[in-house]
């Protein structure tokens, strides 16, 4: 490859006279490198490491552009970055790094380009490439990184000991580039990840979500989530997922592991969609199912109540890992404690009554409540597989039907608490809330359309039942 063609573009040419002008030596380096060289697509972040200060490099650069940039200037990071068009440049000074057990925070000195590469945590995001006059172009790759892209290998620079023991962050990372390049970890690498995994417990839940939530952007999750659990790490991470990991058999009975059919699960609805938190709903499904396990010699192995119990259960993770406690989590609570909804519906003959109580109580979430549903269908008995397809497919077009016809997605009551009030004069009381319910019923069972006078014709009779008398004055 011709690195120096491969730069060309204005914003190189500026940090290279930036740098000369300082007289201070200058590389583009990680992760942007790795990118250019794998043809991925372009990122929109650029590093660039100064031999010297980060921050006047940065300063000095945004002098030199037309537009002169805002520089955004991280002083205790020693950081400064500016945006180029729609690119974002991220300006360090080389350091040296040294850690201490307790922390990822090392104890920083400046240092040369080779201490820099040094702290990098992957050959193949160690390459640098030179910006200044006299070499333009020069690739600097001290471990081999650019074999290691070759041959797709994921390998620490420095003793895999040394570079995840320091910074254990580095134990998710390497996981997550495997997966999303579909590279391979390298046996000793991977070796030091089993030993080190307890030591991903001084990292931070944010972190960690940080790279889960890349492994769930992938196409295909299973493969890091794979690695997570072969490495020991998904155990202290995520320990409800691995309680998963069982198969009992008693008097012949058994059940599916449920660990395995997840992660098929979350790979299912990949295709289906992008949005994380739907992925999230598909990963914690089936949570509840290990504390809920029991076995009896009528029903065999049951779950009761994995749903909730899950839903409650997933709270409690997002809490443990400081994710997002707002309508996220309120989502993949639902879809847990849903998930189990539409499969009743797609064994049996699909009633419009059923399918309207669906849409009453997923209400906006509906169509993901289906894509996770039509996901979990895992079942290798093809002739299952095609019912519940065509199952699900009625479904759908019933939901459809269903919310032209009657509304009740977001469903509001058609005759209001006021005005039953008024009309039997009525105080707030039980009876006006078992006549909301009975007229909410008959909708929702198609007793009656959604509709004012269907609702009061309905009211009336039901009200003459309980001995209600309309109001004569
Ligand atoms: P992506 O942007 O796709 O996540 P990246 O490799 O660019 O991948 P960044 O987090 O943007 O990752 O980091 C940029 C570079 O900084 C990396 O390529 C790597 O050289 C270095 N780096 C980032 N995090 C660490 C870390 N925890 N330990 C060591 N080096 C790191
Ligand atoms: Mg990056």
């Amino acid at each position: 490859m011709n690195y120096k063609q491969a730069l060309h573009n204005k914003i190189f040419e500026v940090i290279s006279q930036a740098s000369q002008e300082l007289n201070m030596k200058s590389y583009v380096i990680g992760g942007f490198v790795r990118d250019l060289i794998l043809n991925r697509d372009f990122k929109k972040d650029i590093d660039v490491v100064a031999v010297g200060s980060g921050i006047e490099l940065a300063l000095k650069v945004s002098q030199l552009l037309p537009k002169k940039p805002k520089v955004q200037v991280f002083k205790t990071y020693g950081t400064a970055m500016l945006r180029f068009e729609d690119t974002e440049i991220e300006f360090v000074g080389a350091r040296k790094e040294s850690y201490h057990f307790e922390s990822r925070n090392p104890v920083v000195e400046n240092g040369t380009l080779e201490d820099d590469q040094n702290r990098r945590d992957f050959s193949i995001n160690a390459l640098a490439l030179s910006l200044n006059k006299e070499n333009f172009g020069e690739l600097s790759d001290p471990f081999n990184g650019l074999e290691d892209l070759k041959n797709k290998i994921i390998r620490t620079p420095l003793d895999p000991d040394i570079t995840f023991s320091d910074d254990p962050l580095r134990m998710l990372r390497g996981i997550r580039f495997a997966n999303q390049l579909g590279f391979e970890i390298e046996g000793n690498s991977l070796n030091s990840i089993i030993k080190n995994a307890e030591r991903i417990k001084i990292i931070s839940g944010e972190r960690i979500v940080d790279e889960l939530n890349k492994i769930l952007s992938t196409d295909k999750p299973s493969i890091g989530f794979l690695l997570l659990f072969k490495t020991g790490l998904l155990d202290i991470i995520l320990p409800e997922l691995t309680a998963l990991n069982q198969v009992e058999e008693i008097e012949g009975h058994t059940h599916k592991n449920n660990f395995y059919h997840t992660l098929e699960v979350v790979d299912n609805i990949c295709p289906n969609t992008d949005d994380v938190w739907l992925r999230w709903s598909a990963l914690l499904h089936d949570i509840g199912k290990a504390p809920t396990k029991r076995f009896n010699k009528k029903q065999g192995w049951t779950f009761h109540g994995h749903e909730f119990l899950g839903g409650k259960m997933a709270k409690k993770i997002f809490e443990r890992l400081h994710m997002p406690l707002n309508h996220k989590m309120k989502f993949v609570q639902k879809m847990v404690m849903m998930s189990s909804r539409p499969i009743v519906l797609s064994q049996d003959t699909v009633t419009d009554s059923a399918v309207r109580r669906l849409v009453f109580d997923a209400g906006e979430d509906v169509e993901n409540l289906m894509t996770l549903c039509e996901a979990d269908i895992t079942t290798k008995n093809p002739n299952k597989f095609k019912k519940y397809h065509n199952n699900f497919e009625i479904v759908r077009k019933k939901i459809v039907e269903v919310e032209e016809r009657d509304q009740v997605r977001n469903f509001q009551p058609p005759i209001l608490g006021e005005e039953i009030m008024e009309l039997f004069n009525l105080k707030p009381s039980k009876e006006i809330g078992m006549l909301k319910e009975a007229i909410k019923e008959a909708i929702l069972e198609g007793e009656i359309p959604n509709e004012y006078q269907a609702a009061y014709q309905f009211m009336l009779k039901k009200a003459a039942k309980i001995g209600l008398k309309i109001n004569a004055c």
